[in-house]
């Protein structure tokens, strides 16, 4: 009776899965990520003060959109990355998880009730701060980085398989000037600046591997069938 009980189980959530079949990523601003695999929301390096040191402002509507029950990942802490004031209100609001780079002990328990999703985080050095943290996270087989704002490109030229990279411009700059390759099959470069945007456009505009995240609502969709 019992197996029978786990077989229904597994095809619901089967069926429940298969309706949604990837992973959509949608580009907030700075390092600030919303993924989902339909089931499961996480928003990474968000909320943040908006414009904080010149960079990209956002409306009161997205804090109205976040989703309730929703996980917080923060890589570190500075005004664009991170407001602790806004994130209050939301988790009031709307519940939800808070993990920042000095709980990631329990950000890898919170993990492991996830389906099919793995988090590891590197200590990675940012100027000014004092405890930096990248990801890689590996949800449905894929393998998502999330270098937010650090210098140094050793850690994820140490990663095999990467499908999907988040990286700023100064990262592949550091990885070029070492001659450190990056075994990634796409990368998306966040944290553009206002002013940076021509020159970003420019540069990486008819790339097909590397995509700059100038528009604020965009979205990347990783396909689960796609190899
Ligand atoms: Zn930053």
């Amino acid at each position: 009776m019992r197996k029978i009980l786990l077989l229904i189980f597994l095809l619901i959530f089967n069926f429940g899965f298969t309706q949604s079949n990837e992973i959509k990523i949608t580009f907030i601003g700075n390092c600030g990520l919303h993924l989902t695999d339909g089931n499961t929301s996480i928003y990474v390096d968000f909320p943040y003060k908006s414009g904080a040191y010149g960079y990209m402002t956002y409306e009161d509507s997205v804090l109205d959109e976040i989703i309730e029950s929703s996980t917080f990942i923060f890589t570190h802490q500075h005004n664009d990355h991170y407001s602790g004031k806004i994130l209050r209100k939301v988790l009031r609001q709307k519940k939800g998880n808070k993990f920042t780079q000095w709980n990631t002990r329990s950000l890898k328990k919170w993990a492991n009730e996830i389906p099919d999703f793995k988090i590891e985080s590197f200590k990675t050095k940012h100027s000014f701060s004092i405890r930096h943290r990248s990801y890689l996270i590996t949800w449905h087989g894929k393998k998502i980085f999330l270098s937010g704002d650090t210098e140094h490109s050793e850690t994820i030229g140490e990663i095999n398989g990467i499908d999907l990279a988040f990286v700023p411009y100064w990262l592949l700059t550091d990885a070029k000037e070492k001659e450190i390759d990056i075994d990634a099959k796409r990368f998306a470069i966040y944290h553009i600046a206002p002013v940076q945007i021509p020159s970003a456009k420019k540069n990486w505009g008819d790339s097909e591997t590397i995509y700059p995240l100038v528009e604020q609502g965009d979205k990347i969709i990783l396909k689960l069938n796609e190899k």
